[in-house]
C-alpha cells in the first residue's frame, strides 16, 4: 500500500492553511492534500515517500524522529525553515519528489544514506 489519498474538505483545507502546509501524510498511508494542488504528482510523491519512511520507522519514531531533528536543527539554525529542511525525512523527500520510479527501488532508510 502506497497510501491512500484525501482532497481535503473546506475545513480540513482551512486547516492545512493555517499550518502553511500543501500536503501532509498520516499514520503511514493517509495523504492530506490541499484543494488548490490536487494533481501536483511531485508533492504527492513527496508524501508518499514520507508514507513509506513511516511503515518503515514504524509510526512512532517516525514522528518522534521528525521531531527530534527538527528541534535540534532549529536550536542549530535559529530559523524553521532551514531547521524544516534539514530533517533527513524531508531531505530524502525533497531530493527523490520528482522521480516518479523512486518508492519501487527505495533502500531501507535511505533517509540517512548518502547515496
Ligand atoms: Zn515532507
Amino acid at each position: 500500500m502506497k497510501g491512500i489519498v484525501v482532497i481535503s474538505g473546506k475545513l480540513t483545507d482551512k486547516w492545512l492553511k493555517l499550518c502553511g502546509v500543501v500536503g501532509q501524510s498520516h499514520l503511514g498511508f493517509l495523504i492530506l492534500i490541499r484543494q488548490s494542488y490536487r494533481g501536483n504528482l511531485s508533492l504527492l510523491n513527496h508524501e508518499k515517500i514520507h508514507c513509506a519512511q513511516a511503515r518503515e520507522l514504524g509510526i512512532l519514531f517516525f514522528y518522534l524522529i521528525y521531531g527530534a531533528e527538527y528541534l535540534v536543527n532549529l536550536c542549530r539554525f535559529r530559523d524553521h525553515k532551514a531547521a524544516y529542511l534539514q530533517i533527513s525525512i524531508e531531505m530524502e523527500a525533497y531530493l527523490h519528489d520528482t522521480d516518479y520510479k523512486y518508492l519501487k527501488n527505495r533502500k531501507h532508510f535511505s533517509m540517512w544514506r548518502r547515496n
